[in-house]
């Protein structure tokens, strides 16, 4: 069959119950040809097409029937759009013809042949009907208010009479459903109609005598699936029939969505075999410690699965003695899936839009492919673990489609997102190819956190571009952030906004650290000796210290360049200073670090052949990852620490370094770019533009030349602020934000609209 629908009142009307059998209805029957029929312009429909919960539509005719294209890629159905051109007369036309009537007000949204104003009914009056005429054009009034001017003869009725010919189907097959007078002419081309529940007086009024037309008690939605089974279509069993599978509900009244399993699974000597997970950041702890109260509670993250090492074990537990009820619910990967969906796909195509790098992102679309069926398994997973009305907070751009699919099977669940990278904002996020899906499934959340504000309004940014959002809350980001004293900072945010009639929290949440993993590493006694050590073999050479992973967004090259030119332009700083540095590789397989690589390794060549004496080596590059427990020594010894990343969506580093320092009373100095986040909210470090080299030579030499006091009252400062946002505090902060905008239970939500 092909149902022919009107949406605003009637596809998008009903309550949501009814929305969502009807919807659930469509998708289960790939048989069943959606068309929306509307008098929306084309523009004003892509929204929807944005919107995981509705499906999507075959056809689209928009404009009250003067515009016809496909849905999936929205292109005209040229053959009937291009004979409806033919007729129109042109905008301006019209428009100047009807200009001068005072009481005919323009609409101001999309529209293409026709125009569309608003009006009284007394208003169109003898002379509008002459010029109209005059125009060779139609006039249609609907709703009480809505005049459009249309090509001669075109309206719903008729493109739509022209796609069922032009597609070869049996006019009986058709179902039409509307509820305004402009959807009168669907009716009058003798289709099978219905004219849902709450429909306009005058269009009930209009078919009253037309056998064919069905006047449904329910309004919206709910109006469509009654003609269904008034006119026997689909059958009683197609009706009947469960739909989209309903998932056994869970137990855990918290899911957690992360990549990563909490603890780390190898293979060794084909056996499965686990160890805690070597370099915690400090989140991993932070999020099983809401599950030390003992409720039931599940993480989902993937697994390999290799059959080599027997059989595939969906549920393991996670930490007996300190976390009993906690689940881990794997979802089983194969090696390629993950070298796809993980290693390849989201740190070649996303992980450099998103830090604004996009002319390095590369795009495949069979990778996407395997992105989507990964995070649809995570959601189905998550699904199967959470218990009526429970909290699934999910972690990252790598499940970015997670709420999507989740949504569509759970819908009572309170969706909560943690974005962990930077978000840029319109210009630079709408490069990529999928950025209405990706938007789509974000709205479907409760709540999304973001580390700062600009992060979070550079969301708004993006949503804005992909639908109507209407902003419902904003406050002001002072005194937790920086307002204009930083590139990344902002004088207010947005906190809540409203879409499709959902509210959706957002919030400004910088991880913070485990103080007591810094204070653990810094008294174990070896610690002081390695210190002491490093202190000594510097023999009285201030350190600069740089601390990152191998990535082109952390400006490593800028820094070496600048390094350079501090030299050259401070020759006294020669054999006073050395730049250590420590770059961690990237992870095996992934090639688009390699020319990175060999470029820093050729810059660190360049210099310490230029400047380095016997006994003293300019940049000290150590290309290995150092285990935490020694980067604390080094972030003690170091005089100044440099860190500059062109883009950063946090830098955990510099509150490690505070921390560190801060804790053995030291007066090191923090110069740090204003392009991480860290900088929004960290008072007391040097900030400098690292696209400016100019400003990246003055701001280090200052920080070198800074007195001891001033060293130790920024310290202070900034020590201050990251012992007091710890990671525990930023659970708690985040957990009690999405609590606050938590789905409501089902007896209420099913209530209305
Ligand atoms: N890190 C480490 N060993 C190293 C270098 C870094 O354990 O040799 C850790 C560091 O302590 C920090 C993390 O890696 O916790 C890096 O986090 P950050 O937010 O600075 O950067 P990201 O790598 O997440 O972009």
């Amino acid at each position: 069959m092909l149902l022919a629908t009107d949406l605003d009142g009637t596809f998008l009307g009903g309550s949501q119950m009814a929305r969502l059998r009807l919807y659930q209805l469509v998708a289960s029957h790939p048989d069943i040809d959606l068309v929306f029929v509307t008098g929306r312009g084309l523009e004003h429909v892509l929204p929807l097409l944005a919107d995981p919960t509705i499906p999507q539509p075959d056809y689209i005719i928009a404009d009250v029937g003067a515009t016809v294209v496909h849905g999936g890629t929205q292109q005209p159905v040229f053959q009937i759009q291009d004979d409806i051109e033919q007729i129109w007369p042109g905008d301006r036309v019209v428009a100047e013809a009807l200009a001068h009537l005072p009481h005919l007000q323009r609409q101001e949204v999309p529209q293409e042949r026709r125009c569309s104003y608003f009006c009284e009914e007394h208003h169109i009056d003898d002379e509008v009907r002459r010029i109209v005429d005059r125009l060779d054009c139609d006039l249609l009034f609907s709703a009480g208010k809505y005049f459009d001017v249309l090509p001669r003869g075109v309206n719903k009725g008729h493109t739509l009479t022209r796609l069922v010919d032009h597609l070869g189907l049996d006019r009986e097959d058709v179902l039409v459903a509307g509820d305004t007078l402009n959807d009168l002419s669907m009716y009058e081309t003798g289709f099978k109609g219905v004219c849902v529940g709450d429909s306009e007086a005058g269009l009930l009024a209009s078919t009253a005598d037309l056998a064919r037309v069905y006047h449904a008690r329910a309004p919206g939605a709910g109006g469509i699936v009654e003609a269904f089974e008034y006119f026997g279509f689909l059958g009683s069993s197609g009706i009947e029939a469960e739909l989209i599978p309903v998932t056994e509900r869970g137990k855990s009244d918290l899911v957690i969505v992360y990549h990563r399993l909490p603890y780390e699974e190898f293979i060794e000597d084909g056996e499965r075999k686990r160890r805690r997970p070597r370099s915690p950041n400090g989140i991993i702890p932070t999020l099983l410690s809401f599950f030390a109260d003992g409720k039931p509670g599940s993480w989902v993250a993937w697994a390999i699965d290799d059959p080599a090492v027997g059989e595939f074990e969906v549920h393991t537990e996670v930490d007996v003695n300190h976390y009993p009820s906690l689940v881990a619910a794997r979802v089983a990967l194969t090696e390629d899936d993950v070298d796809i969906f993980y290693k390849r796909f989201s740190k070649e195509a996303f992980w450099p839009t998103l830090h604004t790098f996009w002319e390095r992102a590369i795009f495949h679309e069979e990778h996407w492919g395997v992105f989507l069926d990964v995070n649809r398994r995570f959601a189905e997973r998550a699904a199967g673990e959470a218990a009526a009305n429970a909290v699934v907070w999910i972690h990252d751009y790598n499940l970015w489609m997670v709420p999507a699919f989740l949504r569509e099977i759970r819908p009572d669940v309170t969706i909560a997102f943690f974005h962990h990278t930077y978000f840029p904002s319109a210009d630079v996020f709408n490069v990529l190819p999928w950025r209405r899906q990706i938007v789509g499934s974000l709205l479907q959340c409760n709540y999304i956190g973001f580390h700062i504000p600009r992060q979070a309004e550079n969301f708004v940014d993006v949503a804005r571009g992909v639908m109507p959002v209407e902003i419902r809350q904003r406050v002001n980001c002072a005194p937790r952030f920086f307002t204009y004293g930083c590139a990344v900072g902002l004088e207010e945010m947005t906190t809540e906004i409203e879409v499709a009639g959902r509210a959706i929290g957002l919030g400004a949440h910088p991880v913070g650290l485990d103080i007591g993993r810094v204070e653990r590493a810094l008294d174990d006694p070896a610690q002081k000796q390695r210190i002491a050590e490093l202190r000594d073999e510097l023999s009285g050479v201030r350190m600069l210290l740089s601390v990152e992973r191998l990535d082109f967004t952390k400006g490593i090259l800028e820094k070496l360049h600048a390094y350079e030119r501090l030299l050259e332009e401070n020759p006294e700083l020669q054999e006073k200073v050395t730049l250590v540095t420590i770059c961690v590789p990237a992870a095996s397989g992934m090639k688009i670090y390699d020319e990175l690589q060999l470029q820093i390794e050729q810059t660190v060549g360049h210099i310490n052949g230029r400047y380095a004496r016997i006994g003293w080596t300019p940049v000290q590059f150590f290309f290995r990852a150092v285990p935490f427990e020694h980067l604390v020594a080094y972030y003690a010894a170091a005089d100044v620490m440099w860190i500059t990343p062109l883009r950063d969506g946090l830098n955990l580093v510099a509150k490690e370094f505070v921390a560190t320092q801060g804790l053995t009373q030291g007066c090191g100095v923090l110069v740090l770019s204003e392009f991480a986040g860290a900088a929004a909210e960290l008072r007391g470090a040097i900030l400098t533009n690292p696209h400016d080299p100019h400003e990246m030579v003055s701001t280090c030499y200052f920080a070198l030349n800074l007195s001891r006091d001033e060293a130790r009252h920024r310290l202070a400062e900034a020590f201050d602020s990251v012992r007091h946002y710890d990671i525990a505090l930023w659970g708690e902060e985040f957990m009690a934000a999405v609590r606050e905008h938590a789905t409501l239970p089902e007896a209420d939500t099913s209530a209305g609209e």
